[in-house]
């Protein structure tokens, strides 16, 4: 049972050193109890308190880490119910499954289809995060070739779907150096499965057809000494997944209860009727940690990773490009010189806008803290004082011959005072949206 502010209170020491980074215990203790400090960050919490303490400062899902040969993916250890309330931590990996009753000429090419594909989204790289092997044919030496086929092409993190403990321990001998996940004990071989685990040191997914029996799965398996789990649910469909996977999160967070406190893996395109991406969207949403696809479909897989980026983006901490002039189009010193923030979408926006108009040009990206335009401006993070320092932190004098700036429509407002703070130069006001810089630029700089 999680305890109250004030109870965490009772068992802190009450010196108010603010070692912790607050300024008072009961401060502390608030953090604590919202789940939102480490227990660590007080160094003087004594051995007895720091027992009675456990249940609020151990995360209330389990943290479950799976690697591959030059990544990982870890899911768990989120807070929130809501992005809003703070931020989600770990993204959920979104794997493909494959079956080892493909030969392995047509397994190979899958594989390589996923390694060759990847978003680049607002500078950021995105990607599948691994595959998951099943043991559909029911024999290890089969299973351990698709394996290896696997692994001779891809170093991603994989995840072994086999309900026999025979074929997971194989599964485990052809995965040295790296730590898969094993799906899945049910309530019939629990302790074979568990036992395997235990034994490969690996994380072990417990599945059940409801939450009772989902919740008495993971205490065995902890029982036999397995402590990274991921539950499998067994949802059906877009409503029962909404029900049951908002359920699981709840009774994680709002009551910590232990039992189910663990990330959720999920199959959306093994339900019969349901549309795989849009369920696979549901559970980004809402709270998946591993969704295993059925089918690669490259169009479907970039609006996901793309959703995904959006979500498990901390909204405290806007994606930004580095400040500084960027050359777009091989520019030279005649070329136009463009100003805009450094928020990743803005920047992005600005910089394909120019490329596509084929005129080559400069762009004075301002160090506007992550904020877009107005937003900035309003902020004041993006006036003529900081513009102008820019320019000159980045010496585009240096760059072009001519001293005309370009400015966002947006901020055309600033425009007699840049004047004043960039002696010597034009302003010109651009166009409010990035789409009509072709245009503009056509329009207004003679070549
Ligand atoms: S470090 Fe510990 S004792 Fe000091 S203020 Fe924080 S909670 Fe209190």
């Amino acid at each position: 049972m999680a305890l109250s502010g004030l109870e965490i209170y009772k068992l802190l020491p009450q010196t108010n050193c603010k070692e912790c980074g607050f300024p008072t215990c009961l401060a502390f203790a608030m953090k604590l109890a919202a789940k939102q400090v480490s227990l660590s960050d007080c160094p003087y919490v004594s051995d007895e308190a720091k027992m009675k303490l456990e249940a609020a400062s151990t995360p209330p899902i389990q943290l479950v880490e799976i690697k591959g040969e030059d990544s990982e993916v870890k899911v768990g250890n989120e807070t929130v119910l809501f992005r809003h309330e703070k931020t989600f931590y770990h993204k959920p990996g979104i794997f493909l499954r494959l079956k080892d009753t493909e030969d392995l000429e047509t397994l190979k090419s899958k594989v390589a289809q996923v390694e060759a594909f990847h978003v680049d989204y607002v500078g950021i790289n995105l990607f599948l995060d691994g595959f998951a092997i099943e043991a559909a044919s029911g024999d290890a030496a089969t299973f351990k070739s698709a394996i290896s086929a696997v692994r001779s092409l891809s170093k991603k993190p994989l995840i072994f779907i086999t309900s026999t403990a025979e074929l997971a321990k194989a599964g485990a001998e052809a995965s040295d150096g790296t730590r898969p996940l094993i799906h899945a004990a049910n309530k019939e071989n629990w302790e074979a499965m568990a036992n395997v685990a235990k034994e490969a040191g690996l994380p072990l997914v417990a599945r059940a057809e409801n939450l009772d029996d989902l919740a008495d799965l993971t205490q065995k398996i902890k029982g036999v000494g397995v402590e990274q789990i991921v539950l499998d649910p067994s949802v059906k469909g877009y409503k029962d997944s909404l029900e049951t996977l908002t359920t699981l999160r709840r009774l994680a967070l709002k009551k910590t209860f232990r039992p189910l406190g663990f990330p959720i893996i999920s199959f959306p395109g093994s339900n019969e009727g349901v549309d795989e991406t849009l369920l696979a969207a549901e559970h980004i949403a809402k709270y998946g940690g591993l969704i295993v696809l059925e089918d690669f479909n490259p169009a479907s897989l970039y609006a996901l990773l793309v959703l995904r980026q959006n979500i498990y983006t901390d909204p405290q901490k806007p994606i930004q490009v580095l400040p500084g002039v960027y050359e777009i189009n091989s520019p030279d010193k005649n070329s136009p010189l463009l100003v805009t923030t450094n928020f990743s979408i803005t920047y992005f926006s600005v910089a394909n806008e120019v490329e596509g108009s084929g005129w080559p040009g400069w762009l004075l990206v301002a160090d506007a803290e992550g904020m877009s335009v107005l937003t900035a401006w309003a902020a004041g993070k993006f006036d003529a004082e900081r513009i102008a320092k820019d320019a000159k932190t980045h010496n585009v004098e240096d760059k072009v011959a001519h001293r005309r700036i370009i400015i966002p429509g947006h901020v055309a407002v600033i425009s007699g005072e840049l004047e004043e703070e960039l002696p010597g130069w034009e302003i010109m006001v651009g166009p409010r949206e990035a789409v009509d810089i072709t245009s503009y630029l056509n329009a207004m700089w003679q070549k």
